[in-house]
């Protein structure tokens, strides 16, 4: 398998460090406020890394780090009126309910808080003050720049550039771009009292740690010094991931910190990049009381991890029509009766071919727009053959439904359990006794069946051209929204 890594420019076979197990990590989420879509895109992007490297036999560990001390959430909750903790820990919740919703959560193997590695971080800037690329200034601790070669490897910036960028602007720093490891708080901020050795003299720091060092304390106590793949929204590669890379290595001294770098691309609203701060955002919870979650990952999986897409209402429209469409392929397939005269082998040969032809799109860099355009056009063969032979041998439905649900799953838009769940023998009864109420025209009869079926037994029935399709409860809504 391909996969570009930013730090290369360039794709590389993907071989993990220690055989079949991958250590995976995410920039996660600051929890100040509920999550919008740019954050689900880059979350839904790398859960769709995660499900194909777990498909193809890779044990993956991912971790997800949850920022729980920051400037927002302090500046936040004092808007607010309540503790920094408190309000981080509402929209933490919050947080996790969102990536329920939208797939995620179960593929995450864990999701560290920044809180639980206090004394982590206090160990890697004693390493950093040790080894001379960390200096105290008036009760902060700011990592020397100057000292780290390949400081400009990941961003691929020229150091004359990086001076344009306004970091953490402050009198007595060594060099413009040195970034703080640890900030000394204000009055009534949280803060966490530690204490590091400067010249062999104990000195009491009084603060929190800066934003990067989190990262790689995290990831250094779970996976240590060096890991396989670090993900996160492509605005993280300088100053983000540049630091990480910088504390790390200088810290621990061994290279490369993370072997492959994955950047997603921006997701953009009206030209701009949605965000907080440009008050231009939509949130997951208000996108989903409007689409199935199903849509929504169909709608990022249609474009491939590294570009930029442009959301707008129409394009989130057609992305839950094609995801419908896909879903009611399958359960027309899943419907069409059983003939064992009628052989299904063609069609099992060409979903067949579907699956080489995903796979090979899947393993160059997850090209998930290719693959689902794939897959999309292998439902229209898939009705053809329905309208065509009207039945189909049990075997080869059994072959064709299997395959085509399994790789809908690798992208999170079909659930498995959605067409292996089997209807009573009341249920087939009744869908055969409302069918031949609609031949005999008794079009009010079959109305209230159809109610019946879906209140007492949770089964949507839907009429297509190709005869009575069936959905339990929990399937995408049939009714275009
Ligand atoms: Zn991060």
């Amino acid at each position: 398998m391909q996969v570009y890594n930013t730090l290369s420019r360039g794709k590389e076979e993907f071989a993990p460090m220690h055989d079949r197990a991958v250590n995976m990590f995410v920039c996660g989420q600051t929890v100040y406020d509920d999550a919008h879509l740019g954050h689900a895109r880059t979350y839904i992007a790398f859960d769709i890394v995660v499900r194909w490297l777990k498909h193809l036999g890779y044990k993956v560990n991912y971790v997800q780090n949850i920022t729980d001390i920051d400037d927002k959430i302090i500046a936040r909750a004092r808007e607010k009126g309540i503790e920094p903790i408190e309000l981080a820990r509402q929209y933490e919740q919050r947080f996790m309910e969102d990536m329920d919703r939208v797939g995620v959560k179960q593929n995450v193997s864990s999701y560290p808080r920044s809180h639980d590695y206090i004394t982590a971080i206090k160990e890697q800037i004693q390493l950093l003050l040790d080894k001379d690329f960390a200096y105290l200034l008036e009760g902060d601790v700011y990592y020397d720049v100057a000292k780290f070669r390949d400081y400009t490897a990941l961003s691929g910036m020229k150091m004359d550039e990086l001076e344009k960028h306004r970091i953490e602007p402050k009198e007595g720093k060594r060099n413009v771009y040195d970034f703080v490891l640890w900030k000394a708080s204000k009055p009534g901020e949280p803060s966490w009292d530690v204490e590091v050795h400067v010249d062999g003299k104990a000195v009491r720091l009084s603060g929190r740690p800066g934003w990067h060092i989190e990262d790689t304390a995290i990831t250094h106590s779970i996976f240590g010094p060096q890991y396989d793949l670090h993900g996160g929204a492509s605005e993280l590669m300088f100053p983000h991931h540049t630091n990480e890379i910088a504390q790390a290595e200088a810290a621990f001294g061994v290279k490369p910190f993370v072997k492959y770098w994955m950047h997603s691309g921006v997701l953009n609203i009206k030209g701009q990049k949605m965000s907080k701060s440009l008050r231009n955002f939509i949130t997951i919870r208000d996108l989903l009381a409007k689409y199935p979650a199903e849509a929504l990952r169909f709608f990022v999986a249609s474009t491939h991890y590294r570009k930029e897409i442009n959301y707008t209402e129409e394009l989130m429209r057609d992305a839950n029509k094609l995801m419908y469409y896909v879903n009611q392929s399958v359960g027309i397939l899943n419907n069409l009766p059983a003939d064992e005269n009628a052989s299904g082998e063609e069609l099992v040969q060409a979903i067949g071919l579907l699956e080489k032809e995903f796979t090979e799109a899947m393993d160059d860099d997850f090209n998930t727009s290719l693959a689902l355009m794939r897959l999309t056009t292998a439902m229209r063969r898939v009705r053809q053959f329905s309208d065509e032979k009207g039945g189909i041998d049990q075997r080869s439905k059994e072959t064709a439904l299997g395959k085509i649900v399994a790789l809908g799953d690798l992208l999170g838009i079909m659930s498995e359990s959605l067409y292996k769940q089997a209807l009573s023998a009341e249920v087939v009864q009744m869908i055969k006794k409302r069918e031949e109420l609609r031949r005999t025209k008794n079009f009010d009869e079959a109305d209230r069946m159809r109610a019946e079926i879906e209140s007492k037994h949770g089964i949507k029935i839907e009429d297509t051209e190709y005869g009575t399709v069936w959905y339990p409860g929990g399937a995408p809504s049939p009714k275009e929204r």
